[in-house]
């Protein structure tokens, strides 16, 4: 895949590049959709180096992150144990899911997305969606869902029943 740069250590560099080109070719299946914009997957191998590249401080279940003009930074699955508390099996889902997101900005172009829309279709795609389960057993409150609309109001309201 041409227009997919990943950039991090040499060392596994070519495995994770493959499990990039597998998880894009099956979104360009889900979506129906071809991959026809470039595509940069940077990989960190310290969370301070994660934050730095993002300019701000994160919270320690944030691994990926995928920026406005669409590039991914996300922590290095090697260093997932000691910077993520997430076990190193998680990376190929949460790079699929940041790849989603690319796929969604050039969907939306220059619109917004409501975060609780992308954020969903990401878990789905991802196949995430049991870490989201609704473990209190009933419908969220009315209004819920505008809570969620924004990206502070789905990082705080998230893991309550989204
Ligand atoms: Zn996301």
């Amino acid at each position: 895949m041409n227009n997919l740069i990943v950039e991090g250590p040499k060392k596994g560099l070519d495995v994770i590049k493959k499990e990039a080109e597998k998880a894009l070719a099956s979104l360009e299946n889900q979506l129906n959709m071809p991959v026809d914009f470039p595509v940069l997957v940077r990989l960190h191998e310290s969370r301070a180096k994660y934050e730095k590249q993002l300019g701000r401080k994160t919270q320690k279940w944030e691994v990926g992150n995928t920026s406005a003009n669409g590039t991914i930074d996300i922590i290095h699955p090697n260093s997932f144990k000691k910077y993520a508390s997430r076990p190193k099996s998680d990376f190929v889902k949460i790079l699929k899911h940041e790849l989603w997101h690319t796929f969604a900005k050039r969907i939306a172009g220059k619109s917004a997305i409501p975060c609780w829309l992308n954020e969903g279709m990401a878990m789905c795609l991802a196949n995430q969606a049991d870490q989201y389960q609704n473990r209190r057993g009933y419908y969220i409150e009315e209004g819920f869902a505008v809570k969620l609309s924004t990206a502070h109001g789905w990082n705080t309201y998230a893991n309550y029943d989204a």
